[in-house]
């Protein structure tokens, strides 16, 4: 039976229900999906050496020739043993193949085949175990640049790259997608090309110039599907006019002077807030960079032109300190501070809703409770999304949505790779503060393993012996909904072991000293009592599951434990480390764990060796990838394949060139000779219908 590009693959050979069923695991269903399947590596298969030359310990491909018969021994149930002898001019080969007693059928005396493997040496002569063969006459999988796939269970590389073989050969041509001036003004190979050689490349060159394309190509189309989002943003409606002139009177209110990189940041916001076009900003600031101040200077001009302002946050602990902490700077110049959380009693909830719905309250403070049907604004001017990663597109848009066309800003602590970001928040204009406060001393980080834990106590009373307190985290699920975190999900401890871990540590470690403790699913009030009385320095020791990672600000604690510290993200665990370091005092990070993987070290040395939240962030980015950033499906931006987000900024940055010149000479993508194009970017946003509406 001929194969076509829309054979299901239970026409390949060697392909039953069962195989079928494995590979649509992988997404594979159809011959034409294998040619969308891309390699996640490539093994250098070309290096060709004799017997006697070849180098120990390297894969190699040795040409030799069956000396006899092999011999095939069961050596126990469950194994079996092939050894044949091959020969060639300069020595002799002895390969052994466990469990593939098939070997000794397929491999014939005096025949030539290529072995490719690790030689080794026993007792003076050359060895091989469990060699890929083939024939001299047919190769494939050797003397050749192998492609790597992703895999699942009962699925071999070996399979796989047979089957993308068989597919590539049974389709006669690519059909090419990008219009013929990109691919000439940007020099890039064809489709077809790229196709070909990102399964099978001929030399690295070739390897190169396919992934160059494919990067290109996907990033053509991302940009693209933004450029539509953005506009279709822009088309929204006039802006709210908001003065900008109240802002020396905030700054009048602070009780520190702004950095240069907080003035300029808050001149852009208000800048646009003045600009007549709705406001669509990102604040991206390392932790502790003052994003708080932006945030509310913004409001503040908002709340003194007449309109309502709402800052959302994703924790009740968070939302109840800046509800505080706001109040405190803001209710002086007259500005009606509350705060709405789910968790309010309802009367005091339903007080909440009608004052904001009559214009008594100038400023709320809450969590996704403000996005809840029952909360409507008299006039929403701004909305503000603090710590924006854990809410997704939709949420944003829902608030927004409740006002005509409110400003909105976003405010990013974890400090996303500029590659990422582009991804993500294609649509915002982006603002950065790249410069800390005055005056703080860098954080010293340590890594230190279940040895040390005696002088980690030792440690830890010494700071409060200073006059310091002390965070001690533990990883935990926390299944309050608003603390959930995506990177947590690997046997955590429950939180009845986080409670236990506390209760002994006050009976059996510190009986002199103040342990409290924080967790998600604390009463709203406990909460609240546990936060004032660490921030009053009531507390020496606090105790707490990730709930404290975000935003939480008492400047006096100088020394952060995270226990099992290897569970945790690197930008999660530099969120956690900048909740000490906040005010004058030197601060510390202990990174426990009884971890002594090479790799695991490798990870949390990273965070010994820079307080650099960019780096940081790269870092992760580069070991676990992007999807663990943000589950990034939430914020309905689709995957990326090819493009390697964390390198690829000079494709980036061409594929965005090309998508505006594109887009300037046919904005709807409506010529015909576009229609590739278009049906290529509805394909990749298909899970974001509404970019096109
Ligand atoms: P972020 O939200 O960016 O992590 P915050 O807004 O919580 O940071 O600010 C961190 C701490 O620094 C707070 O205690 C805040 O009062 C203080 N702070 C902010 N800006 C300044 C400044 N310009 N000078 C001194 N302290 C500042
Ligand atoms: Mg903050």
């Amino acid at each position: 039976m001929s194969i076509t590009p829309s054979s299901p693959l239970t026409d390949f050979p060697g392909i039953g229900e069962a195989r079928a069923k494995k590979l649509a695991k992988l997404g594979l269903e159809r011959c034409s999906d294998l040619l969308n399947y891309y390699p996640r590596d490539y093994e250098d298969r070309r290096h060709t050496f004799s017997i006697r030359e070849a180098p120990m310990g390297l894969k190699v491909c040795i040409p030799a020739m069956v000396a006899r018969r092999p011999q095939y021994t069961v050596l126990r149930r469950g194994l079996d043993i092939v050894k044949v002898a091959v020969v060639d001019q300069s020595d002799t080969l002895q390969l052994t193949f466990f469990n593939q007693g098939y070997v000794s059928q397929t491999l014939l005396p005096g025949e030539e085949y290529i072995f490719y493997g690790v030689v080794e040496e026993q007792n003076g002569r050359r060895c091989m175990v469990n060699p890929i063969f083939e024939r001299q006459d047919k190769r494939t999988f050797t003397g050749r640049i192998m492609p790597i796939y992703p895999l699942t269970a009962g699925i071999s590389n070996h399979i796989l790259a047979n089957l993308v073989r068989q597919a590539l050969d049974s389709t006669p041509s690519i059909r090419e997608t990008l219009p013929e001036h990109v691919l000439q003004t940007q020099q890039l190979i064809s489709a077809e090309d790229a196709v070909r050689n990102i399964h099978f490349p001929s030399d690295d060159y070739a390897l190169a110039d396919a992934r160059y394309r494919l990067a290109f190509e996907e990033l053509f189309y991302l940009s693209i599907g933004l450029s539509f989002l953005k506009s279709r943003r822009s088309s929204a409606g006039p802006g709210l006019l908001i003065a900008k002139e109240p802002l020396e009177e905030f700054l009048a209110l602070l009780p520190f002077s702004p950095t240069d990189a907080q003035r300029r940041v808050m001149e852009e916001c208000a800048a646009d807030m003045a600009s007549g076009t709705p406001m669509n900003r990102l604040v991206q600031g390392d932790v502790g960079s003052g994003k708080t101040a932006v945030a509310a200077c913004a409001a503040f001009l908002a709340v003194k032109s007449g309109y309502q302002a709402a800052l959302m946050v994703p924790t009740e602990v968070l939302a109840e300190q800046h509800a505080r902490s706001l109040t405190e700077l803001l209710s002086p110049a007259g500005v009606r501070v509350a705060l709405l959380t789910g968790s309010l009693k309802a009367a005091q909830k339903r007080a909440v809703q009608k004052a904001l719905a009559d214009g008594e309250i100038d400023f709320v403070v809450g969590t996704h409770a403000l996005i809840s049907k029952a909360v409507t604004f008299r006039s929403l001017g701004l909305m503000v999304a603090d710590e924006q990663h854990r809410f997704g597109v939709a949420q944003r848009a829902a608030l927004a949505a409740k006002g005509s066309v409110p400003h909105v800003l976003v405010m990013s602590a974890t400090p996303i790779p500029r590659t990422l970001a582009l991804m993500v928040y294609g649509d915002l204009d982006v603002s950065v503060i790249d410069q800390l406060p005055p005056g703080r001393t860098p954080i010293e980080t340590y890594v230190i393993h279940e040895d040390k834990r005696q002088r980690m106590y030792q440690f830890v009373r010494k700071q409060v012996d200073l006059g310091r307190q002390v965070y001690i985290v533990c990883p935990a699920v926390e299944e309050n909904p608003e603390a959930a975190l995506p990177g947590q999900a690997s046997s955590p401890l429950d939180l009845k072991a986080v409670t236990t871990y506390a209760q002994r540590l006050q009976r059996e470690v510190f009986p002199d000293l103040t342990v409290g403790l924080l967790h998600g699913r604390m009463k709203p009030a406990e909460k609240e009592a546990v936060m004032s009385a660490f921030a009053a320095g009531n507390t020496h020791i606090l105790v707490s599951t990730t709930v404290i990672e975000v935003g939480v600000d008492v400047p006096n604690a100088a020394l952060m434990i995270v226990e099992n510290a290897d569970r945790f993200g690197l930008s999660q665990l530099h969120q956690l480390r900048g909740r000490v370091g906040r005010g004058k005092h030197q601060s510390y990070c202990i990174l426990m764990t009884s971890s002594h993987q090479p790799e695991t070290m490798h990870r949390l040395r990273i965070l010994s060796s820079t307080t650099d939240g960019f780096k940081i962030s790269e870092e992760d980015l580069k070991l676990r990838g992007p999807g663990d950033f943000f589950g990034s499906r939430q914020h309905g931006m689709p995957q990326t394949r090819v493009a390697d987000l964390a390198g690829d900024m000079r494709v980036l940055a061409q594929a965005q060139q090309a998508a505006r010149a594109l887009l300037e000479e046919d904005p709807g993508l409506t010529k015909p000779e576009n229609a590739p194009v278009l049906h290529r970017v509805r394909a990749l946003f298909a899970e974001t219908p509404d970019i096109f509406n």
